[in-house]
């Protein structure tokens, strides 16, 4: 009997050598088989095919090594086509395998190894009659035992060792890979949060300062914690959604989400962009649309939704509604005086008095540079609005405080009630606008309930100022000329010029009526040309070099040309500039002082005369004289008709004209009605005297333009008895007097 064990152990090396080759073609498919972190279908493949590969040449080896070891005590051989049939079929069996499951892998290998050991065995021949040697053919047994073992040890270690390298390659390749990634993920403005299944596995630096937390904090939380309400998106192309971030101290973010497809199947990519600084913007613009930046009160576009809102509950409560207009008096002076911040903080502390003074139900706002709006709704009417009306006056004039320094400023106040003074927002605005217009007619911090006659008012002014346009092209105005005389010998000193025009249905319109029209339309610029141009010619022809005064408006004076305008006039009509006074009024130098100056001192160099019109009406005269180089100043007709029965303003007038004598200017009384006015402005030594008294003024065709003649054809015993202001305006407004009746005095 043929015992195998005992066959087997007559060769201990080449068992050794059988178990070797097993074990390291084991640990090499074990190797294999264990996927890297980075596998991808095909590399697992691979992977797998080599394990199967390696596993199988293995144990075909060491199987048959093993039968080598096998020592009958007969000649044997083997068949070699049939030897290598398992390992054949072994390869064959891979490609199958690559793509199976695990069971199908298993069922595989048993039927690999099985077949394998039984096509070795069978490819083993042993001659057990004949006991001796097989054909030649067959190969030896040493020298298959040592090529074997030698390829299969060979064969088996450089897949190790390939397999090692190759590992570590992919190890590398994969932190290189994993780094560069990181880097762009965190270079990105974007948050990014890497999730999987609702919970965060990674994030980027911008996401973590996003949050407010670092990266700890974050992993393995549930995405929802951080943005509640976050609904998964299966598409990556849809539009980004609105969230809120939520940080650890309880504030909120507000976000934009989109969705991306993750690095491996079953994650995904959040990209969070941060929307608190286009939030932030957007409110801002909102609120700068609404309300007025200085004083934080709504502004007009606000105020009109308001009012409107306020007339609409008004119908449906049957209660009242008034609308305020809050107008600051001569604001423009004091702002221009005291610099824009002090303007500034003067509207401010405006601003709170007003928020003060009204109710919760009412609103303030701010409509214009210095005006503002009270919108006082569901009130009794009209006591209310009167009441606040006469509070707004009262706590507007108390004083503002600029630099610890108290400044005086008033304000009127129109009053439209609700719906006599309109029933549409727009309308009830412009009846409180020309109430308080009716009110400053009247002064300083006043006010005023709208009346329907203003409306009408406003409406002829609208008609005149239209009319105006077509006046000058249509020859409608005209110059009259008004003496100026010495008071000792009343002989003449220079006519001023005074605009008349004749209105083709009204007849005449005064000027004080039609100039401020005039300066609203735009329309002062050319007529005062006119005016100019035609007043030099005219007394450019005088056979006596007598004065011609013009007046110019606060717009004419303004313009850019105007020095070239008076020095092209000048050159034009041949008046010598020494005979020209220009006529100005403190008006025209409040608005920009440093460029009033530059005018006015190039006026001068042309070698024209600057006379201050209206003294004493404006609120800094006397500092305008110290400012400006004046030649003479003209104190208003005002303070001339208080003489007679105001000793004070006797005291006054006496002041001006020593005043000016002191500074070396020009004196002219204005509005000199009466002999005693006269015999005053005589005994306190007035330069010049001009009024009804003297000469009304009169057509350049009235004038006697003879150089002889040119000396007042009155003297003191034929001056007039008594001139009153009605009867001369009266006289002037009538028919033109024949030059027979104006030169006898009328
Ligand atoms: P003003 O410059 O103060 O002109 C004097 C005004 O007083 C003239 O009124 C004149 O008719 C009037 N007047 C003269 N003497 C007496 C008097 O004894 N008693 C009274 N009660 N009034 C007297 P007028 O012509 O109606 O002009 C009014 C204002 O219109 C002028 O005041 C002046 O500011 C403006 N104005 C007149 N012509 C022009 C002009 O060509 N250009 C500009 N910019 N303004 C003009
Ligand atoms: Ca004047
Ligand atoms: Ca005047």
């Amino acid at each position: 009997m043929l015992r195998v064990v005992g066959c087997i152990t007559q060769d201990y090396a080449l068992v050794a050598l059988a178990c070797l080759v097993c074990l390291l073609a084991a640990h090499t498919s074990v190797r294999l088989l264990t996927p890297g972190r980075t596998d991808d279908h095909r590399q697992r493949a691979i992977r797998t095919c080599a394990a199967l590969l390696t596993f199988g040449t293995g144990v075909w080896s060491s199987d048959l090594i093993g039968i080598l070891a096998f020592h009958p005590g007969l000649p044997f051989s083997f068949d070699g086509p049939l030897c290598a049939l398992p390992l054949i079929l072994a390869i064959a069996a891979m490609g199958l395998l690559a793509r199976r499951s695990a069971g199908w892998v298993s069922a595989f290998l048993a039927l690999a190894v099985t077949v394998m050991h039984f096509t070795a065995m069978a490819s083993v021949r042993l001659d057990l009659e004949s006991g001796t040697a097989l054909a030649p053919a067959a190969t030896p047994k040493t020298v298959l035992i040592v090529a074997v073992g030698a390829g299969c040890f060979l064969i088996l270690s450089l897949v190790l060792a390939a397999a090692s390298t190759f590992d570590r390659y992919l190890t590398n390749r994969f932190a290189v890979e994993a780094r560069r990634f990181r880097t762009l993920a965190d270079a990105a403005f974007e948050g990014l949060i890497f999730e999987r299944e609702g919970r965060i596995i990674d994030t980027n630096l911008a996401m973590r300062e996003l949050a407010g937390t670092d990266a700890k904090a974050l992993v393995g939380r549930p995405l929802a914690d951080l943005i509640p309400g976050i609904v998964r998106q299966p598409s990556a192309n849809e539009q980004p959604t609105e969230y809120d971030l939520f940080l650890p101290d309880g504030r909120r973010r507000p976000v934009e989400i989109l969705w991306r497809d993750g690095p491996d199947r079953g994650s995904r990519v959040v990209a969070v962009r941060d929307l608190s600084r286009q939030k932030a913007s957007e409110a801002r613009t909102k609120r700068l649309a609404r309300f007025d930046p200085l004083t934080g009160l709504p502004n007009r576009e606000m105020f009109e939704q308001q009012l409107r809102k306020a007339l609409a509950l008004s119908d449906r409560a049957m209660a009242g509604v008034a609308l305020l207009y809050v107008d600051l008096d001569r604001f423009g002076v004091v702002s221009e005086a005291l610099g824009q911040a002090a303007g500034e903080q003067i509207l401010i502390q405006a601003a709170q008095r007003l928020t003060a003074m009204i109710r919760e139900a009412d609103t303030v706002a701010r409509l214009g540079r210095d005006e503002f709006a009270i919108i006082q709704s569901l009130t009794e009417q009209p006591t209310e609005a009167a009441a606040l009306a006469e509070r707004v006056v009262t706590e507007m004039a108390l004083p503002y405080t600029i630099d610890d320094q108290p400044i005086g400023m008033t304000a009127c106040v129109g009053v439209a009630l609700y719906p006599a003074g309109g029933t549409a927002a727009p309308d009830l605005i412009k009846s409180a606008v020309l109430a308080m217009r009716g009110a400053r007619d009247g002064g300083r911090g006043r006010w005023r309930y709208f009346e329907p006659g203003m409306d009408l008012l406003l409406r002829t002014k609208r008609s005149l100022g239209h009319d105006l346009r077509t006046a000058l092209k249509e020859g409608q105005f005209s110059l009259n000329y008004q003496p100026f005389v010495e008071p000792a010998t009343l002989e003449i000193a220079g006519y001023e010029a005074l605009l008349r025009w004749d209105h083709p249905e009204r007849g005449r319109v005064p000027p004080a009526e039609f100039i401020p029209l005039a300066e609203e339309f735009g329309l002062i610029v050319p007529i005062g040309n006119w005016v100019l141009t035609t007043a030099c010619a005219e007394a450019a022809s005088w056979g006596a070099p007598v004065i011609i005064a013009v007046n110019l408006s606060p717009a004419q004076f303004v313009q850019p040309g105007i020095v070239g305008t008076v020095a092209e006039v000048l050159r034009e009509t041949g008046l010598p500039p020494n005979r020209l006074e220009l006529e100005i009024t403190e008006g025209t130098l409040m608005d920009d002082t440093q460029n009033a100056l530059g005018v006015l001192t190039s006026l001068k160099a042309l070698g024209v005369k600057i006379a201050m019109d209206d003294f004493g009406t404006g609120y800094s005269s006397l500092s305008y004289l110290r400012k400006f180089p004046f030649d003479k100043i003209k104190i208003d007709r005002s303070f001339i008709s208080d003489v007679e029965d105001d000793t004070e303003a006797e005291t006054i007038v006496q002041a001006i004209i020593a005043m000016s004598r002191s500074l070396r200017l020009d004196v002219t009384a204005e509005g000199v009605e009466t002999r005693q006015q006269l015999a005053m402005l005589r005994a306190h030594g007035c330069t010049f005297v001009q009024g009804y008294l003297l000469g009304r003024p009169r057509t350049a065709a009235q004038l006697d333009r003879n150089t002889a003649k040119m000396r007042w054809p009155l003297t003191d015993n034929t001056l007039p008895r008594l001139v009153t202001p009605v009867a001369a305006r009266s006289a002037e407004r009538g028919p033109v007097p024949s030059k027979a009746s104006a030169a006898h005095g009328r």
